[in-house]
């Protein structure tokens, strides 16, 4: 550890007197960090609002036409891309056994590791925001009015309008994923900056579409710069710039509304006396900033979310303790950014994101990276869902509220505890439908070497 490393000034040990949590954080422990600044600021500070999540909302039936006819896994919803939410009592005894701990209210699966398209929650943010792109460059030239069939975007004629620009964007593997396959649908020539870390069925899958893949020797952040270098020489390429775009935040923050309407038609009511509780995987944060922003919208102080990241990148809690935002990494404090999840594998988070969620969070725990494989393990075993790793990150979160002192401290701050029995708790899971098998049986292998070696009481037992 450089401890005579200083950031912003002050040396690592500074920071660490200043902020206790930070020795556990640099030691790659787990934590949970509760915010300090929740609920302290108004929404109506923002730059973004309620109206530009309907907006959003309205954009994607717009485009629903379209994405029934060019993606037929999504005909059955009529060209919604939306994931299921599924309760999963079977895992919620396993973490009630493995933790000895009871766990009050309801555990659910948020599903958009199964969302159409792209097995990913990038299936939100970036096939929005190529639509966006597109729906832009068509009303500036005067091609398409909101009045239109969108399903006339199918033919040839639209498709060698949209040859003629270009799409960039930098990703661990999701975003290319979504972007690449949206983009390439509708004809745009596209190019993915992929990190280091990016795995190489999802380069296959990508190429196998038509899209230029380049791989760069660097991390997330590296990747994202490589690719707006490439946009800024060519007025005709379009960056999608996942560190600061509004509207893969908005992609996202639909995401909500569609909630809603499922919790609606489950008969699961949120209010004063029904907390909801949210855990979200986060990367550079707009995924899990959106949504958050969204249900915040809908639920207020009903609703609290927390985010979940790596020890080993855990990016957007170091910007939200320290303040600094992207003025800071996770490599700033020593830590190597060196994760097996893919789309958390990010060392600065997103200031955009950071300033909108900050007084919006309830806070943000840590997970190892083993302890994701043996969660997905578990998750496989108990309920038949398969999951890439990133998507367990969340698995943890009524755990840790319930079983640390800084959660315990946090439901009795808010007066929770009274009402637990009436919590949802929803685990956002974020990815995995299309990891070949022969990769998802690998990781389930190594879940359960990892779970026999580990605890045995880690053993699940119908
Ligand atoms: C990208 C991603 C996330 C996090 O989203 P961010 O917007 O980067 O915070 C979580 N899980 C998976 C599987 C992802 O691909």
């Amino acid at each position: 550890m450089p401890m005579n490393q200083t950031v912003a000034g002050k040396s690592i040990l500074q920071w660490q007197l200043e902020y206790p949590i930070l020795q556990d954080v640099v030691s790659l422990k787990e934590v949970l960090w509760t915010n300090a600044k929740y609920k302290s600021l108004s929404m109506d500070t923002l730059t973004i609002d309620e109206k530009d999540v309907r907006d959003a909302e309205e954009r994607w039936k717009r485009f629903a036409p379209y994405l029934a006819k060019v993606f037929e896994e999504t005909q059955s919803m009529n060209g919604i891309i939306e994931s299921p939410l599924v309760p999963i009592p079977h895992m919620h005894r396993y973490l009630e056994k493995k933790y000895q701990q009871a766990l009050p209210g309801k555990l659910w699966l948020k599903c958009d590791s199964h969302l159409p398209i792209s097995g990913s929650i990038k299936a939100r943010g970036g096939i929005y925001e190529v639509l966006k792109h597109a729906e832009d460059l068509l009303f500036k030239h005067n091609l398409l009015t909101t009045q239109d069939d969108y399903s006339i975007l199918d033919t040839k004629k639209f498709k060698d309008f949209f040859s003629q620009y270009s799409i960039a964007v930098g990703s661990t593997g999701n975003l290319g994923l979504s972007i690449g396959v949206m983009s390439a649908k509708m004809g745009f020539k596209v190019t993915v900056h992929m990190s280091e870390d990016a795995k190489q069925w999802k380069k296959d899958l990508l190429r196998e579409k038509g899209v230029t893949v380049i791989e760069h020797r660097s991390d997330y952040s590296k990747a994202v710069e490589e690719g707006r270098k490439q946009a800024e020489t060519d007025p005709d390429c379009y960056f999608i710039d996942d560190e600061n775009s509004k509207h893969l935040f908005l992609g996202y923050a639909v995401a909500a509304i569609r909630l809603k309407n499922q919790l609606d038609a489950a008969g699961v009511i949120v209010d004063e006396d029904h907390p909801l509780f949210v855990y979200l995987p986060c990367g550079v944060g707009g995924g899990p900033g959106g949504v958050t922003f969204g249900l915040k919208l809908i639920y207020r102080e009903h609703v609290h979310c927390f985010f979940a990241e790596p020890t080993h990148s855990p990016c957007m809690l170091l910007g939200l303790l320290t303040e600094l935002h992207d003025q800071v990494s996770v490599q700033d404090f020593g830590i190597d950014n060196k994760t097996d999840a893919d789309g958390l594998a990010v060392g600065r988070p997103s200031r955009f994101v950071g300033k909108v969620i900050e007084s919006l969070l309830s806070g943000i725990f840590t997970i190892d990276d083993e302890e994701l494989y043996i969660l997905l393990h578990a998750l496989s075993n108990s309920e038949n869902i398969d999951l890439e790793p990133s998507a367990l990150a969340g698995m943890l979160g009524t755990v840790k509220l319930h079983h640390t002192r800084v959660g315990k401290e946090y439901l009795s701050a808010n007066t929770l505890e009274e009402r637990s029995e009436n919590g949802t708790h929803i685990v956002w899971a974020t990815g995995g439908s299309l990891v070949p098998r022969e990769i998802m049986e690998g990781y389930y292998n190594k879940g359960l070497h990892l779970s026999t070696l580990k605890d045995s009481l880690t053993e699940y037992d119908s």
